[in-house]
């Protein structure tokens, strides 16, 4: 009883702990002592404990003054963004990237290589390489590195030993892991839309729900609730991309006839036009007649995928990916489609895009370690 009763308290503190914590995150400028105990409504000197306990751990920093004219100035509280920093791969069948990410989500270092994902031990061992050089290059200091999230366009069982199936990256089922043995950190592995999703939802304090949906060349998704994944039975949940819009049409990556993934991927509009996507848009924009047929065809397939998605669960969608950034020049026409189709508003503005741009998914590996340091200080 005694031991139980020592635990709650220290459980307690920690707790009260984790509130200035999360507030001073939260915070867009630095605080003043006042400020937050009005805030959190705390007495001064509990306060000044749990202050003392987060300065003893580095993570905040009370050493400026505020400008107030006459009398003692007031100390101005605030979170050291770098004092821990986590690190996001996201490995695709075009490339690999790597972000650093600190407590305050700031992006510390980025990098992109032109290298596609292969699970074998020889990659597995130039990514490490290629890892312990970006640590260098971009000077973060491994004593401060809370763990590597790394995604994979596939999708990894749940003990993460085997990738149960990665399509896009012509992965067949159950191929042992490779690719994070050769890391000396913390790291997890993880499809690629969850991260992405997850990203998503963190930024998004108004969404206690919502799905994802990533069109790059291949097409994935999350489901997010209440910020956990839902994963189904089988890790299989938010497929999107496998999800039949067209009975008997064109041949997916997956063997089967008619998924999204055939209709919507970004390959549609870039390497089966021999283009790059970049010049898609550029000429869709400049009138080209030929990129606005296709432009208005995918258009088509795609409302048709998100309205499913939005009638099945009813939650804001967000669209992520490679190329959203050009996307939401043209929600109007998405959201006019979705309104004819959707059978009880008519109304298609639970459509958004992703906030990071193509860099959710690797945001997102990185900050799954984030936010669970945050949860826990
Ligand atoms: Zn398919």
């Amino acid at each position: 009883m005694v031991k139980s009763g020592t635990m709650s308290t220290i459980e307690l503190r920690r707790q009260n702990r984790n509130h200035v914590f999360r507030s001073l995150i939260d915070a867009e400028e630095p605080l003043t002592k006042q400020d937050l105990a009005a805030e959190l409504f705390m007495s001064l000197p509990t306060l000044s404990q749990n202050l003392k306990e987060l300065d003893a751990m580095g993570l905040i920093d009370a050493s400026c003054t505020t400008d107030s004219t006459g009398g003692r100035k007031p100390r101005l509280i605030s979170v050291v963004p770098d004092a821990r920093f986590a690190i996001g791969i996201e490995l695709s069948s075009g490339s690999i990237r790597m972000v650093a990410l600190d407590l305050k989500c700031n992006q510390l270092a980025f990098r992109q290589f032109s290298r596609p994902f292969e699970n074998t031990e020889h990659s597995a061992k130039e990514l490490a390489a290629r890892l312990e050089q970006f640590l260098d290059d971009s000077n973060l200091s491994r004593e401060r590195l809370l763990g590597v999230g790394i995604t994979v366009p596939g999708i990894v069982n749940a003990d993460q030993t085997v990738i149960e199936y990665a399509p896009t990256a012509r992965i067949g089922k159950m191929s042992p892991i490779w690719v994070n043995r050769y890391i000396p950190y913390p790291t997890f592995l993880d499809n690629d839309a969850t991260c992405g999703g997850f990203a998503e939802w963190w930024n998004h304090a108004e969404m206690e729900n919502l799905a994802y949906l990533s069109l790059s060349r291949g097409i994935g998704g999350a489901i997010l609730v209440n910020g956990s994944a839902y994963d189904g039975d089988h890790h299989r949940s938010a497929e999107f991309g496998h999800m039949c819009i067209h009975p008997g049409g064109r041949v997916c990556n997956c063997g089967k006839r008619g998924c999204l993934e055939a209709y919507c991927s970004a390959t549609r509009l870039s390497d089966d036009l021999h283009i790059t996507l970049e010049e898609f848009f550029a000429g869709l924009s400049a009138g080209n007649p030929a990129y606005q047929n296709t432009w208005e065809t995918y258009l088509d397939d795609l409302a048709l995928a998100v309205s499913n998605i939005h009638t099945m669960l009813d939650c804001n969608v967000i669209i992520g990916g490679a190329f959203p950034q050009y996307l939401a020049a043209y929600q109007g026409a998405l959201e006019e489609r979705l309104s004819c189709l959707n059978p009880f508003t008519d109304d298609g503005n639970y459509v958004h895009f992703c906030r990071y741009h193509d860099r959710s998914i690797c945001v997102g590996a990185a900050l799954r370690y984030i936010a669970e340091f945050i949860v826990k200080v």
